[in-house]
């Protein structure tokens, strides 16, 4: 199977980074940037898993440039039946594109980047805990955000 030359790209900068598999027009599941407008779930379940991954197995969540679709971290961890999400590594949303999205129920225990990330519906960051540093630059918030 080919690899998305998007996620190839990562790699340069990111070596434990895993690259995906292609699923169209030579990118993967988070790459396609309108992939998630038609299989919006299927992206959702595939971002949680990475998810439960990088939270289990502390890895760092490295999702740079990734499309995603509506996510909501309070529901999802009702739905797992954890108090809280806890990331230990650091975490990458460089260059990611996101919708509506809910960080209530997060700790972020390292550095959490999201430069040139671009928020396109409401953001909330209520109830998250950062103990690392954040980055913003050149971040778009295209909705309102609450802190
Ligand atoms: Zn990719």
């Amino acid at each position: 199977m080919a690899i998305c030359k998007r996620c190839q790209r990562i790699l340069d900068r990111y070596k434990n980074y895993t690259p995906k598999e292609v699923i169209k027009d030579s990118y993967c599941i988070f790459h396609h940037p309108s992939y998630w407008k038609e299989y919006g779930d299927k992206v959702r379940e595939a971002f949680y898993n990475e998810v439960v991954d990088a939270v289990t197995n502390d890895k760092e969540l490295i999702c740079v440039g990734y499309y995603l679709p509506e996510i909501d971290f309070r529901d999802f961890a009702d739905r797992i039946g954890k108090d809280k999400i806890i990331f230990k590594k650091r975490v990458i949303f460089e260059e990611a594109n996101f919708q509506k999205i809910n960080f209530g129920k997060v700790e972020f225990r390292e550095n959490v980047y999201f430069s040139k990330a671009k928020f396109n519906g409401i953001v909330r960051f209520l109830e998250v805990v950062f103990d690392g540093k954040v980055y913003f630059s050149r971040t778009a918030f295209m909705g309102r955000r609450s802190f």
